[in-house]
This record gives C-alpha cells, structure tokens and sequence, in this order.
C-alpha cells in the first residue's frame, strides 16, 4: 500500500472511530523522519529511520536493505509497525528503517561497513527506552549483531534491548526463528473455532521463514498440504504434498517445483486452486481486483506483509472469505521481539515452551478482540483489526495529552 493510500483508508475509517480531525491529522503524519547518507567504500548510501508514533511505548520496527527502498515506502512500513503492535496489544509503538542497497553487490566487509554506519548515523535517537530495531528484507541476525556492537561501543555500556533479532549468544529469543508461522498458525486456529472449515487443507505461497514454517507447522496439526510455491512456480496434489519431502526438495535443488509427484503450476494459478486456507507468505500485492472472484478459500491467512488489495480485500468480504489481516496474522515475530526485548531488559533467558505458550497467549486474546468488533459490525476483519488499533492508539494518545498538545510541525514525542 502506498502512503497516500494509507491516508486515504484511514480518512475512510476515521467515522467508524469516531476521529476528530487532529486526531486524523497525528494519525496521518509521523513523529520524525531521519535521513542520512551512509558512504562505504567511496559509495553513497541513502539511509532512513523513521518514528512514526510512540504514545503506546518505544518505536519498534525492522531496517530493510533493499535497492527499492524509498522514504515513502519506509513511511508506510513504519504505520504498518504502528497498527501491528497496537493489534499484538504489545507496548511499543511504530518505526522503521530502510538502506537504499543492493545488499547482494556488497562483499561481507562492505555489508558490516554499512550497517555499523547505519548505528553511527542514528544512534542518538534509538535505544532500548527510545526506538528498538530488529531485521526485514536482506537483514540477518549477524547484521544485528553488528549493530548491536557498534551501537555498544558507541555509548560504552552493554545495551542488549537495543535492537531485536539477534543472534541466540547476543541475547536472541528462543523461537524468534518460527514465531512468524507459528503465530499466524495459533491465530488460524482461533479463527477455525468460528469459521469451521469444510476440508482441512492448505495452499501456501511462497516457501521461506514464513512460508517453509506454516507448512511444517500445519502440517503437524493435521491440515492437508495440497499446493505450495516459491519465486520459481508452484506445485499441487489434491491428494496431498510429504512435507518432509518438499523441505528435502527445497534445500537439495532449490525448488519445490521439482518436487515430482503432482501438477506444476504458476504462482499466479495457485492462489486460486481449492483449498480450506490460503496462506500467502511472499510477496505483497498478489491478490488483486483480477483474481479476487476466483479465490476457492474459506479462510486467507496472511503472512506477507500486503498481500491483498484493499479492492481485492472487499471483494473477499463481499464473498464471505474471511481474510486474517497481515497486521494480525504475521504479528508473531514482533511479538518474540518484544520478549527478547523483556529477556535482554531482565537479563534472563525463556526455554521454548515458555515463550510459545507466552506467544499463544498474546495471539489468542488478539483474535478474539478484533472478532467481537468484527461480530459486531458489517464492515470486513481486516477494517475491524484497524478500528481496534486506532482507537487503542488515540486512547494512549489522549492520556498523553498529544493530541492537546499536538501542533503540527512540533509533535509531543515524549
Ligand atoms: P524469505 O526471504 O525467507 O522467503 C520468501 C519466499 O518467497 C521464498 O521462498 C521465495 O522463493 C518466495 N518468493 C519470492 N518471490 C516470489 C514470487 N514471485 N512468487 C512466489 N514466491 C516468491 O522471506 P520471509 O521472511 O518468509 O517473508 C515472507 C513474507 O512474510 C514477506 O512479505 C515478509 O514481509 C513477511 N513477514 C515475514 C516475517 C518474518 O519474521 N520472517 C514477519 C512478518 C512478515
């Protein structure tokens, strides 16, 4: 979504939320946007890391490094982590971050060069108590980990809450690996208790962090694996793919197209094969206003942050497909942040099946909030999950008095 059409989905459900305009004015506009321009070797990097809006705790939100990374499109990101931790009902609020790099042309050197720049440039304004970072596109543990050292260095004190997706022996969280999947996975299972499914089978799009963990995890409770995909096409068995198989495929030659036993399809042909939930766990923009009539799910879950239209989104509702919103359904790695974030701030460490029942407990109530707005109301889940984050996030803003104080140009940010 771009960031103007952000500003016009939230005009849409400014009534619903009964918004005043200043409120719509905050809403619509960020705390601070910072800029720099890294230089590695000679070349110039433009950097960003934009605040969005902090009334309900620290910034928090991800840093891509991507050839395509924009101001705008850091700016719509970082909403997004705005609406996402309102929604996961954790106490952070919204930021991220963006390289403009093709991080594939760096050598390793050149890669630790820019991300300890990167810490270099901004370092003043984040911190455990201020802006938390944490990985996205093409930003691994390791770059964390340098991050984490530069930024240690630089204010001479070990500071493990700086930033999130660390490595185990920097201070990472157990499960942070899988809690994408697996929170997407307890949502599912909450929505299937009100949704009952004809036929407990799954369609997964797209085959990596996300996508590779939902079919081993569904595939664990029972749910048929009938169709599944990565950036070189799909495959599909009516009667059903061996899950270990396709992790073997995967790894061995790359694909699960060259999986064998079933029909090579089209990524585009896969999300609208039959199936009780479709997961799209890649890329964002694939279901469109095109395809939207043809999709044969009763239930979409999505992973990948975007992946449907807001005009594909109301066809969905129209048609009685029950769309499990990005902002929900892949809100389960922010939420391991967040414990990473509680376990390096009380110097502790959860085991597994601590933070997978803290995980579940988090994910289920999150659920079950939107579902009784949703019950209660004509519009579709996913506007129910914004109307209950915005007001969540006017409510804190209002007991912080920013929207009193707030004049625009100089934003109350404490
Ligand atoms: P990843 O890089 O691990 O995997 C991406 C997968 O998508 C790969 O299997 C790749 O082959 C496949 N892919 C690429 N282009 C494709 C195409 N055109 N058609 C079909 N498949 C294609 O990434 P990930 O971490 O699994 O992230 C996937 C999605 O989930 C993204 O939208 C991301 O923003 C979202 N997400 C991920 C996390 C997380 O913790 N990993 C958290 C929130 C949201």
């Amino acid at each position: 979504m771009t960031f103007s059409s952000i500003k016009h989905f939230l005009e849409k459900i400014a009534p619903l939320t009964k918004l005043s305009k200043k409120e719509l004015k905050i809403l619509e506009t960020s705390d601070r946007v910072l800029k720099a321009t890294l230089v590695v070797n000679g070349k110039q990097y433009p950097a960003f890391r934009i605040q969005y809006n902090n009334a309900r705790g620290p910034y928090k939100g991800g840093i891509r490094y991507h050839p395509d990374v924009s101001e705008e499109e850091v700016m719509s990101l970082a909403f997004w982590m705005t609406i996402k931790t309102a929604v996961a009902d954790i106490p952070f609020g919204g930021g991220k971050g963006g390289v403009k790099v093709d991080p594939k042309k760096l050598s390793e050197k050149e890669l630790e060069e820019l991300s300890r720049a990167y810490v270099r440039a901004f370092y003043k304004s984040l911190g455990p108590q201020q802006d938390i970072p944490a990985p996205d596109v093409y930003t691994t543990p390791q770059i964390m980990a340098w991050m984490l050292n530069e930024y240690e260095k630089l204010v001479g004190h070990k500071a493990p809450g700086f930033i999130t997706g660390k490595p185990l022996e920097f201070g990472g969280s157990k499960v942070r690996d899988i809690a994408t999947a697996l929170g997407g996975v307890y949502i599912l299972e909450e929505a299937v208790k009100k949704v009952p499914l004809k036929q407990k089978t799954a369609i997964v799009q797209g085959f990596g962090n996300a996508g590779m963990n939902a079919v081993i995890l569904l595939a664990e409770r029972g749910y048929l694996i009938v169709g599944v995909s990565d950036s070189q096409g799909g495959i599909y068995n009516p009667k059903g793919l061996d899950v270990h198989k396709l992790v073997a495929v995967k790894e061995e030659k790359g694909s699960v197209v060259h999986y064998g036993d079933g029909t090579e399809v089209t990524n585009e042909e896969l999300l609208t094969l039959p199936c009780g939930v479709l997961v799209p766990s890649a890329l964002g923009g694939v279901i469109i206003e095109k395809n939207a009539q043809k999709i044969q799910a009763a239930i979409v879950l999505e992973l990948a942050n975007g992946p449907t239209t807001p005009e594909a989104d109301g066809i969905l509702h129209q048609r009685g497909i029950l769309v499990l919103p990005d902002v929900l359904a892949n809100s389960g790695g922010v939420t391991v942040s967040y414990f990473e974030w509680v376990q390096n701030n009380s110097n502790t460490s959860w085991d597994e099946a601590m933070v997978k029942r803290k995980l579940q407990d988090k994910m289920v109530p999150a659920f079950n909030k939107i579902w009784e707005v949703y019950a209660q109301n004509t519009f579709s889940f996913r506007t129910a999950a914004y109307v209950h984050a915005v007001q969540k996030i006017v409510d804190a803003m209002k007991g912080r008095e920013i929207t009193n104080n707030y004049n625009i140009g100089s934003k109350s940010l404490i």
